[in-house]
């Protein structure tokens, strides 16, 4: 199920999103209206609506503590509540599709997060309609009043062409309400924008493949659906890990890699350059008299300008460019497929555009703005690994700082360490104090 981005609150929403709100609204009122006047209800499809909402009541409740109540719980687009909402969708009449998502996003209301009313109604109008529709399609290709068995759920090319429509246009419709609204709201945003997350994709799979043993398992022996219930739960603190491997790879500060994420791309990018003759170069971007700046205007403002930095870093930099936090006020910028006279153009760009930023300093008056120096290295011309970039880099920021800072300079050719992988085992070998030949 895809839940809206949190931030989103009617009144602070653009009118063209607002009366989108409001029709999606009104479809899923009448959606409950047409819904209503063709179902008769069945003592078993009761049952079962019944077994399924208690069952995603349940795993919500099981997992309060390590899915929905983690620091950005509550919020994330795939909740897994697919899993059980999606049989409802294959198995049951189209009305229960819409109205099986009252209850449960309810419960995460009450349990979870309080959402502006206005945001709950139209999570509640936007997943029921997405399974009213995929529901209506299902029973499409049967006709209504089917008994849903393993055999005409996917027994047969026409069964599995009916599931898959289901879970398809359940997902599609789904993610076009949404979307739509996150693009009215979010200028310069598509509305297909959640689909660029392949990580996304694969989890939203994965849940409809789970929905659909589940609904086979209804349709199999309903008091056998519970056994899901655990696997569900792990599957669930899965999805954990791509959320901690973020964490393990961003500077919690500036949002950018952190040293260590950095150099894994780095030394992947170097090895593709040596392998596949591209070139790669570093800038190595210092902030001036930093010091200074947390001296006159407090750490926390000092922090905003680091922020500020970071920002501008990422400023007219291509898709493979990289931006880490070195450490301090120390950044590094990876320029997949420059020399180092591109490099050198980048980082001047670098610089003017940071020279240019400013940061408003609310108590002190006066808009603060900082100045860089910056070092360029390249592969081949200054070293052939990251950490002869690095060294070679840090050589031409010591210079940029002894001209005077605010300045770019380039590396000499003139290496100071090189890794000798000559050996059984490699050795850095500082060329200042050891003459050794270099091997390419
Ligand atoms: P230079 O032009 O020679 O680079 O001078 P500088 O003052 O920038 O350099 P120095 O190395 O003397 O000082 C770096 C300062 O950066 C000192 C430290 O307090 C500050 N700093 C490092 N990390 C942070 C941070 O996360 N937040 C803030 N506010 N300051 C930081
Ligand atoms: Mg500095
Ligand atoms: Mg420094």
């Amino acid at each position: 199920m895809t839940v809206l981005p949190r931030a989103w609150a009617l009144a602070t929403m653009p009118r063209p999103a607002r009366h989108f709100v409001l029709a999606v609204d009104a479809l899923y009122l009448m959606a409950l209206i047409a819904g209503g006047m063709r179902t008769s209800f069945r003592t078993t499809d009761l049952v079962t609506a019944g077994v399924l909402t208690g069952l995603a009541i349940v795993s919500i409740e099981t997992s309060l503590r390590f899915v929905w109540h983690r620091p950005h719980g509550g919020g994330s687009t795939n909740d897994l509540l697919a899993v059980w909402t999606l049989p409802v969708a294959l198995l049951l009449p189209p009305l229960y599709s819409a109205l099986v998502v009252v209850p449960v996003l309810l419960f995460t209301q009450v349990r979870v997060v309080r959402r502006a009313p206005v945001k709950l109604i139209f999570s509640i109008a936007s997943t029921g309609i997405a399974g009213f529709v995929a529901a209506s399609v299902h029973e499409a290709y049967f006709g209504s009043g089917t008994v849903w068995t393993p055999e005409t759920l996917v027994g047969s090319p026409r069964a599995l062409a009916a599931t898959a429509s289901c879970v398809l246009v359940r997902y599609v419709v789904n993610l076009l309400l949404v979307g739509q609204v996150v693009a009215l709201t979010k200028p310069k945003t598509s509305p297909f924008a959640l689909l660029k997350n392949r990580e996304n994709l694969g989890i939203s799979a994965a849940e409809a493949c789970t929905g659909v043993l589940v609904a086979l398992a209804c349709a199999t022996a309903l008091y056998a659906v519970p056994l899901a219930i655990p696997p569900v739960l792990v599957f669930q603190r899965t999805l954990l890990i791509a959320e901690l491997r973020h964490a393990a790879r961003t500077d919690p500060k500036t949002g950018l890699a952190n040293a260590a994420y950095w150099r894994e791309v780095a030394e992947r990018e170097i090895a593709r350059a040596r392998s596949g003759g591209e070139s790669v170069a570093i800038l190595l971007v210092d902030v001036d008299h930093f010091k200074a700046v947390n001296d006159r205007f407090g750490h926390l403002i000092g922090d905003d300008v680091l922020r500020a930095v970071a920002g501008g870093l990422t400023h007219g930099l291509r898709p493979r460019d990289f931006v880490g936090r070195f450490g301090g006020e120390e950044f590094v910028i990876l320029l997949a497929g420059s020399d180092l006279e591109q490099a050198a153009v980048a980082a001047e760009r670098v610089r003017q555009h940071i020279a240019h930023l400013t940061v408003d300093t609310p108590l002190h008056g006066d808009p603060v703005s900082v100045t860089v120096s910056v070092g360029v290295a390249a592969f081949r011309e200054n070293g052939h690994s990251v950490l002869e970039l690095l060294d070679a880099a840090d050589a031409a920021l010591y210079e940029a700082k002894r001209a005077g800072r605010n300045c770019v300079r380039v590396a000499t050719g003139v290496r100071q360490q090189v890794l000798d992988l000559t050996g059984d085992t490699p050795r850095l070998i500082d060329l200042r104090t050891e003459r050794q030949p270099i091997v390419d």
